[in-house]
């Protein structure tokens, strides 16, 4: 039977967007053509060109990183923090202006739900620049050391699955501790990089300051083995981590690293059910599953196994997948085929080796990239999606029956990003979660962020925090600090 209340489209206008066919290289505060073999961006959702940009050749990089070390030694580094925090509360406010036009223009370049975009990515981008700029003349009272120093040029490379946001982590952080940055996005997001880089230019923040170099991953290799830089931060995978890793080591470059996860979800029989459904939902179906701290391992006690799977079946039963403009859409497009590809692959995999695959009913758009929300019942720990990261709306569930059992199979992963616990018992959370090898832990919650709050990995999962107080660290030496274990 059709429901009366069938959604009606709702969807978000493009009119607001004011975009150019192509765009250039941002560098020393203009936009300027790259030596490179210039790329397309495209819609994921339709396959339709969206615009032509430039692409940074190691020339470039060269000129940016040369940019980023002028600004440094002229201007940046001689201004006071609370000067430095004056741009940096100027930029927040402008990406608040600005919140609808990103959002929808994240949503055009990435595939994420609009609803997503507007009202998680954007706002915490500006919550971001808000709480750095408030560090930018506190920096004495961070608990880093006696007058910590800025590093010099941050080299910085972001992944494609948050693109304005990962921007922020890396961008707020750096300009409040006095460094100034070079910045690739994504080869597959490169748009709301483009539109901060316009911001930048409203609010006059001095040349070369902050430079954003366009390309693939040539482009970020040739960034972070440049010799002038100080400082690398990677977001992205954990192949790619490593060999950042190699490249850097004995150069005096100091590293962060933020790469991969396998997140463990786990709920205890006493756990508010609905409740959990709706965080297992949040969990590893927000964005696509294209979250590195997604919770794409539930483990759920034996006792309550059958009764989470099924309220989960008929949870996502109810999401919509579709236009992500869409402000009804709960599920996007996946943000490239070979993305699309590598998820298909896996749940393959996943199905040969025995687990049961089961997928939500989802009319899926003819053009684009699309993969409704699925789910593997009876996973084993030895499974190829029990163990690697999917990077998709793919969720695989394991039992336990006592807690030292779910600690152990939750920790039973190379990574170590993050874990959620669902339980009614307070004392219970706190046991589980000492037991647990994660950054982050959420407890009757999931993918919850703040800017107060630091976040990174274990293991495989890289190292050093974004995020917080700590998140300055990363960014910052002095005397005290380059002696201490941080
Ligand atoms: P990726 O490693 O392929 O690419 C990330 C970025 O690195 C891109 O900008 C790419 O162009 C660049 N790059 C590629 N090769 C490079 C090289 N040799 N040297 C320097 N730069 C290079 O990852 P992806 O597929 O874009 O992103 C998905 C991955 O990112 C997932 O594994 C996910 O878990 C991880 N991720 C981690 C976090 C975190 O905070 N821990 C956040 C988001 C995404």
């Amino acid at each position: 039977m059709t429901s009366f209340l069938e959604y009606a489209p709702a969807p978000e206008s493009t009119a607001i967007l004011n975009l150019k066919d192509s765009y250039g290289l941002f560098i020393d505060g203009e936009f300027v053509a790259g030596h490179g073999t210039p790329f397309a961006t495209i819609s994921p959702a339709t396959e339709k060109h969206i615009a032509t940009i430039a692409n940074a050749n190691a020339a470039d990089v060269d000129t940016a990183v040369a940019a980023a070390r002028r600004a440094y030694d002229k201007t940046w580094s001689k201004l006071s923090g609370a000067d430095r925090g004056k741009y940096l509360f100027r930029i927040a406010r402008l990406v608040q202006e600005r919140a609808r036009e990103l959002a929808v223009a994240e949503s055009l370049d990435n595939g994420k739900p609009i609803k997503e975009s507007r009202d998680v990515d954007i706002p915490l981008v500006a919550a971001w620049f808000f709480y750095y700029a408030g560090w930018a003349d506190k920096l004495d009272y961070a608990g880093l050391g006696a007058a910590p120093r800025a590093l010099g040029v941050a080299a910085q490379v972001i992944p494609w699955n948050f693109p304005l946001l990962m921007l922020a982590w890396k961008i707020a952080p750096a300009l409040a501790a006095g460094n100034t940055v070079v910045l690739k996005p994504a080869e597959t997001t490169p748009l709301s990089a483009l539109l901060f880089a316009e911001i930048l230019q409203q609010a006059e923040l001095p040349a070369g300051v902050v430079n954003i170099l366009t390309g693939a991953g040539d482009t970020g290799q040739a960034l972070v083995q440049h010799p002038d830089v100080n400082k690398v931060a990677f977001t992205g995978s954990t192949a790619v981590g490593r060999a950042i890793a190699k490249s850097v080591a004995g150069t005096g470059k100091k590293l962060t690293l933020e790469l991969g996860g396998k997140a463990a979800n786990i709920v205890f029989d006493d756990a508010p059910i609905d409740q959990a459904v709706e965080g297992i939902v949040n969990g590893i179906f927000f964005n696509q599953g294209h979250v590195c701290c997604a919770g794409s391992r539930l483990l759920v006690q034996e006792n309550v196994h059958h009764e989470v799977v099924d309220r989960l079946k008929q949870r996502l039963s109810t999401l919509r997948m579709g236009d992500p403009l869409d402000k009804n859409t709960d599920i996007g497009a996946i943000n490239s085929r070979e993305q699309l590809d590598r998820i298909r692959e896996l749940s393959d995999i996943g199905e040969a080796e025995g687990a049961e695959r089961w997928t939500a009913e989802c009319a899926i758009p003819e053009n684009g990239f699309w993969f409704a929300p699925t789910i593997f019942d009876n996973v084993s720990t030895s499974s190829r999606i029990a163990r690697e990261e999917i990077f998709g709306p793919v969720l695989s569930v394991l039992t336990f029956r006592t807690p030292a059992e779910a600690i152990s199979k939750a920790n039973n992963t190379p990574y170590g990003l993050s874990a959620g616990i669902w339980s009614d018992k307070g004392s219970k959370i706190l046991a589980v979660a000492d037991e647990l090898k994660a950054g982050v832990i959420w407890a009757n919650t999931f993918n919850r962020f703040d800017p107060a709050s630091p976040f990174g990995g274990f293991k495989e999962s890289g190292y050093g925090r974004e995020g917080g107080r700590h998140g300055l660290a990363a960014y910052l030496t002095s005397t005290v600090l380059q002696g201490a274990a941080l």
